[in-house]
């Protein structure tokens, strides 16, 4: 199930794009008290824009001001709108997004053609391992987009190992929908209840908020972590509540497809002009066919690489490569352009570091300084120099390295009103 635009040649997708590129304008500027503003603000214009080069002459839209005009963003009565979620803030306030029916249509397809991408068809039934609710889009996204497919779809919900591996015993799933991470919980129970895990229904996981791959596609520390284990293919994926679109890897896993009838992608380098073709930037996106909150050169945050050209699953559409890094957390050191989580890639490497925190700020000059705290039973030179050496071939830098005692970097790793661990100080 391939959408005929996603087998078109780059120029037919460049076309269809300019025609959804001018619909957007004109239902922004009939229906978005908020880009009717920025439009006439910004002395714009739209029919002045004819070809996706035009999209540079357009103003940038921030998360600052989704947070601070976040009701002006909406093109709909409130009568029309089915589901509400919400998603982080820049200013610690929830953002709001709203989806009316035709949001929910389009979300399904979105995710039914993300789904096809990783190979699932109505013969196919997925586990569900993340939550439904709490004004999240993305789960039911999944139970939207499995139901168009025709597949099966078992709700179990985050977390619960046991009650996990209890419906992959009763309903056979072949694929799983989960954090990858959470795949090394299932091996452990698995492991514990001897159960051979490698002789399951499940055939596949579809990962989710978590790289598993390198930026030349090959497997992570996490993903082979997983893969020692339980051989089961992993697909990775990309997606945002702000984009309402997915970027799924197919069977080729060279990068997530764009599908190009939903969201017009750009990779903008710092001063907003578009990268060179396989360069890293920053991915900013316009929605296309959203009705409640659609959004134009929305600047995700999220710096990618874009893989340009045919794939061999048929699709002509661009790859995303998996997320460099955010695009706040860029750390310039000794001339390199550095992102946490190539950090943490070389640091989960060692078996030896039993936990690490990593800060940054800056120094006396004005430039940026890594220090990595490290703890360790084997607090010796040579481990500290073999970290280094491995920064250098990696990452062509070294950072400074020092040993802490696990106690003291746990108390700064799970402050009190922390749900989540702290890898990251960032004192810039
Ligand atoms: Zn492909």
């Amino acid at each position: 199930m391939i959408p005929e635009i996603e087998k078109a040649s780059r120029e037919e997708i460049r076309d269809f794009q300019e025609e959804k590129l001018k619909e957007t304008l004109h239902y922004l500027k009939e229906n978005s008290p908020f880009y009717k503003r920025f439009f006439s603000a910004n002395d714009i214009d739209i029919s002045e824009i004819q070809t996706l080069e035009d999209i540079l002459k357009l103003p940038l839209t921030t998360k600052d001001h989704l947070q601070r005009f976040n009701d002006e963003f909406l093109c709909v009565q409130k009568s029309q709108i089915i589901d509400y979620v919400t998603t982080s803030g820049t200013l610690g306030e929830p953002v709001t997004f709203a989806l009316t029916d035709a949001d929910l249509e389009r979300l399904a397809y979105n995710e039914a053609i993300s789904f096809a991408c990783c190979g699932v068809t109505q013969d196919d039934t997925l586990q569900l391992m993340t939550t439904m609710d709490r004004r999240f889009m993305a789960g039911l996204a999944y139970f939207l987009g499995a139901r168009r497919l025709g597949a099966g779809i078992i709700r179990v919900g985050s977390g619960i190992p046991e009650l996990q591996w209890d419906s992959i015993r009763k309903f056979n799933p072949t694929y799983l929908i989960t954090v990858p991470s959470f795949l090394l919980k299932l091996i452990e129970y698995a492991k514990q209840q001897r159960i051979d895990i490698n002789k399951t229904s499940v055939k596949a996981a579809i990962c989710i908020g978590e790289p598993i791959r390198e930026q030349d596609f090959s497997f992570n520390v996490l993903a082979k972590r997983i893969k020692k284990d339980w051989d089961i293919e992993l697909f990775s994926t990309y997606a945002s509540t702000e984009m309402s679109t997915a970027f799924n890897e197919c069977e080729w896993h060279n990068g997530g497809h764009h599908h190009p009838e939903l969201l017009i992608a750009e990779i903008l380098d710092e001063n907003h002009m578009p990268v060179p073709e396989g360069e890293v930037g920053e991915l900013t996106v316009t929605t296309i066919g959203v009705e409640a909150m659609p959004l134009l050169r929305f600047k995700t945050g999220d710096m990618v690489r874009a893989h340009p050209g045919p794939c061999n699953c048929g699709r002509n559409t661009l790859r995303l490569g998996p997320v460099v890094g955010r695009k706040k957390q860029m750390i310039k050191y000794k001339g390199t352009t550095l992102y946490p989580p190539a950090m943490y890639n070389i640091l989960n490497d060692f078996a030896k570091v039993e936990s690490y925190v990593i800060e940054i700020f800056h120094n006396e000059l004005g430039t940026d300084e890594i220090l990595i705290k490290i703890a360790s039973e084997d607090a010796s030179e040579e481990l500290l120099q073999d970290i280094k050496d491995h920064f250098r071939a990696k990452l062509r830098v070294a950072p400074k390295v020092e040993f802490d005692s696990p106690e003291a970097i746990e108390a700064v790793r799970f402050p009190s009103l922390s749900r989540k661990p702290i890898d990251l100080i960032d004192h810039r």
